[in-house]
């Protein structure tokens, strides 16, 4: 079986305890990919000191060359396209046509990150008093903490990190524990693409242990997560304590609105693709589907016979539309939510229970599952299950129903109707609102995240994300020669 090392202080190294974790395909669970280091704290020290070194010159690299490393990197992911989609889809399980576009979100973060090298905006403003000017400007911050999972696992360190270097920063770079494959054919990438190594650390391990490391590190002043709601509360609690600047991303309990104006067929495929779509498993999956009435029946029926005929299956085999959850917890946190629908007494449509057959008996196969005449309130409508699981319900006020959750990242309509197009871009409360176009779509150059618990003001991607990376320094230049006092010289003498 294949070892694989961390990478700190500029060489791959085994972790500081000799313990390794085992890394298994989800599709075939007797498939394993290799053993990993159960880092501790005192990786993370080693890692952060040398960070610290790695830091210091990079800050100092004039952007526009960071942005240069970067575009290698996208150079480089483009090359290795396939490969890496093969290898992630290994690991994580979906379809590889979806791991290819897990790759291409990389690419584009590269690329756009590569631009922004040579923007970088800050603002030159007019100052109150003459022969002054006044201007601010982007400063790195330091040591990043980077802590993410595993549905996304190339695209999401890269809308961290990315951003993260080009701004300045070093990074430690904590990969979820199902996904530290990706993670470490990331970094080779990094590196090759010309990356001073002491600014990227790779530390591999499990979250309570080597991630809380991170997060209670005194000298990593920056930690940007992704993950579940509870766990980002336990990493706020501590951010907060500490005064870390913090970026958070979390659940979600999305929901597609189809209007009776709807063109249903397009609203069909849109719902198959939000549900069940990475087995489920996307902080914008659409867990909820909230139907008007007049459709509801006739749309329900045609769902229905569709998610029959979704093929499950190995992610890299042709022809295959749903891969396995990512884990036996997955499944069996799927499996809990199917008896608490039944029991809250929630017609099960379809699905409900593992995949059996040909090809998926030794994988965490679950059947695309839709719950019916789902109550707004009740549990599988309110909470967050990550798996293929889809909650339909029957509204007229379709959006007090979207709204009425602790979440709010993203949330899609159905319709023909302009005023009810712009009411939803304006009414729902989530960060993001798709017209038709599912829950799930968001584009690299564009800001994403969400409201209410899911996130905590931050967005990722986007020209935002370069905020939250980077300190705002004002400078002002006198050059009158005299003292001049603000709010007071400048307004000596002025008439009564
Ligand atoms: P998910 O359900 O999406 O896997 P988690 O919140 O469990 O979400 O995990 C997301 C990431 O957070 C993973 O990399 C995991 O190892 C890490 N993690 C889990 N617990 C902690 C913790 N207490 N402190 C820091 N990181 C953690």
């Amino acid at each position: 079986m294949k070892t694989f090392r961390n990478f700190i202080a500029g060489e791959w190294v085994a972790p500081s305890s000799g313990e390794y974790f085992e890394n298994r395909n989800p599709a075939d669970t007797t498939d394993v990919i290799g053993r990993f280091p159960l880092s501790t704290a005192a990786d993370v020290d080693r890692a952060v000191a040398s960070a610290k070194r790695g830091f210091r010159e990079w800050s100092r690299t004039p952007a526009p060359a960071r942005g240069d490393v970067l575009r290698r990197v996208g150079d480089l992911l483009s090359q290795r396209k396939d490969e890496i989609a093969d290898l992630m889809t290994r690991e994580m399980g979906k379809p590889v046509a979806e791991t290819k576009g897990d790759v291409q979100e990389g690419i584009d973060t590269a690329y756009y990150a590569a631009s922004e090298g040579r923007r970088l905006f800050g603002h030159t403003v007019p100052s109150e008093l003459r022969d002054k000017w006044a201007m601010s400007f982007r400063r790195p911050i330091g040591v990043a903490g980077i802590i993410t999972p595993f549905n996304f696992p190339l695209a999401i360190p890269t809308w961290k990190m990315f951003p993260a270097l080009l701004c300045g920063n070093a990074c430690i770079f904590k990969p979820a524990e199902d996904v530290p494959h990706t993670g470490t054919v990331f970094v080779e990438i990094l590196l090759e693409a010309g990356l001073p190594p002491e600014v990227i650390q790779l530390v591999h391990g499990v979250g309570e242990q080597e991630g809380k490391a991170i997060v209670d590190h005194p000298e990593i002043p920056l930690i940007s997560f992704t993950g579940s709601t509870e766990t980002g509360r336990i990493v706020g609690e501590t951010a907060g304590r500490m005064h870390k600047r913090l970026s958070l991303e979390m659940g979600g309990k999305n929901a597609q609105i189809v209007m009776d104006d709807a063109n249903l067929e397009l609203a069909l495929e849109g719902v198959l693709w939000g549900a069940f779509g990475t087995t489920g498993q996307r902080c914008t999956a659409t867990s909820r589907l909230i139907l008007q009435k007049g459709i509801h029946d006739r749309f329900l029926g045609m769902l229905v016979d569709k998610a029959k005929s979704l093929k499950l299956g190995d992610g890299r085999k042709e022809g295959t539309d749903i891969g396995p959850l990512v884990s036996r917890n997955a499944l069996e946190k799927v499996e809990r939510y199917i008896d608490i629908g039944q029991s809250e007494g929630n017609d099960l449509l379809c699905g409900g229970r593992r995949a059996t057959g040909k090809g998926l008996d030794k994988g965490f196969f679950f059947e695309p599952t839709i719950f019916a005449r789902v109550e707004a309130g009740q549990r599988l409508e309110q909470e967050e299950i990550f798996g293929p699981v889809l909650s339909v319900s029957d509204a007229d006020e379709a959006f007090r129903v979207n709204n009425d959750v602790k979440y709010g990242l993203s949330s899609s309509i159905y319709t023909t109707n302009v005023q009810d197009a712009f009411r939803a871009m304006n009414e729902l409360e989530n960060g993001i609102t798709y017209v038709n176009a599912p829950t799930i779509g968001a584009e690299a150059h564009l800001p994403f995240g969400g409201v209410k618990q899911t996130g905590n003001g931050h967005r990722e991607g986007g020209w935002e994300v370069y905020e939250f990376y980077s300190e705002t320094k004002v400078g002002y230049v006198d050059f009158s020669g005299r003292l001049q006092r603000a709010q007071i010289d400048n307004y000596l003498g002025t008439p009564d």
